[in-house]
């Protein structure tokens, strides 16, 4: 990170004001993770503002076409050209993704997967992240989740517990990736094949566990980090850009993504290199 946030972000726009990022993701899909949309403040840098989430759908519809994210997996699957796709997905399966979000979404007529944790779903727990910091959110209840799916929306899984798969193994990794697919499976009366692991980072996940999501029957293993997807990239191995208030100006998330990376650095997620 050698240049200074306002020219970068200067950079970006330029980018996007040119149309040059149509060359420099021409080949390569993106997928971006958000967590929270709320307005208050928030310590963890998880929550995108309620406006800013919507420039951001704004920006995604007018620069790349958005698609869910099963068919950008159906697409690699297939070995078929990527050209500026783009997939949004949420993790964890916070209340506000239903109640502030999803009307975004809807009124602009974006696709998107929400990655929950299903133990979490209608309880009261608090993760370690926003204890930490004091904040409590609340979680979707099943209704919730069960109503975005109903309007289309695809519902992912996130494990039991929010486990982290680079720790934890063998029967307990087990329970966590196919207890949590039943689990959500079993809430929806639905097929659960899109699967993202908590944390997100290249170390939140062993190969034996990658191994076991495959097992599982899920059609993707979505990480937090990485850029950009091209055509030959793994589903197992999806990169996804996490966005949040780092990207002080949708510039600097052009800039990042014309650039085929992201830097994002959040509970969760680390600073990491450039897509490969
Ligand atoms: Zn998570």
């Amino acid at each position: 990170m050698t240049m200074k946030r306002s020219i970068k972000a200067l950079l970006g726009q330029a980018l996007f004001a040119s149309r040059l990022d149509s060359l420099m993701v021409g080949n390569a899909a993106v997928v971006v993770a958000f967590h929270r949309v709320q307005d208050a403040p928030d310590a963890n840098g998880l929550s995108t503002s309620l406006e800013m989430f919507e420039r951001y759908c704004r920006l995604f519809r007018r620069h790349f076409r958005v698609i869910p994210l099963r068919d950008l997996v159906e697409r690699m699957e297939r070995g078929r050209a990527l050209h500026r796709q783009l997939a949004i997905t949420f993790d964890d399966g916070y209340r506000d993704n239903f109640e502030l979000a999803a009307p975004v979404l809807e009124k602009l007529s974006l696709p998107a997967t929400f990655f929950i944790v299903s133990q979490w779903m209608g309880s009261d727990v608090v993760p370690w992240w926003d204890r930490q910091q004091n904040v409590r959110y609340p979680w979707m209840t099943w209704d919730e989740v069960r109503s975005l799916h109903r309007k289309g929306f695809d519902i992912g899984a996130h494990t039991r517990t929010h486990a982290d798969l680079g720790r934890v193994v063998d029967g307990q990794a087990r329970e966590e990736i196919f207890g949590g697919k039943h689990e959500v499976e079993q809430h929806l009366g639905a097929p659960v094949e899109l699967f993202a692991y908590p944390y997100g980072r290249s170390d939140n996940i062993v190969d034996s566990n990658r191994d076991l999501v495959k097992a599982a029957g899920f059609r993707c293993c979505c990480s937090c980090f990485g850029g950009i997807n091209s055509s030959r990239s793994d589903p197992f191995h999806l990169a996804r850009i996490p966005i949040s208030p780092w990207y002080s100006s949708l510039g600097l998330f052009g800039f990042e993504v014309a650039l085929g990376r992201s830097v994002t650095s959040y509970p969760g997620t680390q600073p990491i290199q450039p897509a490969a």
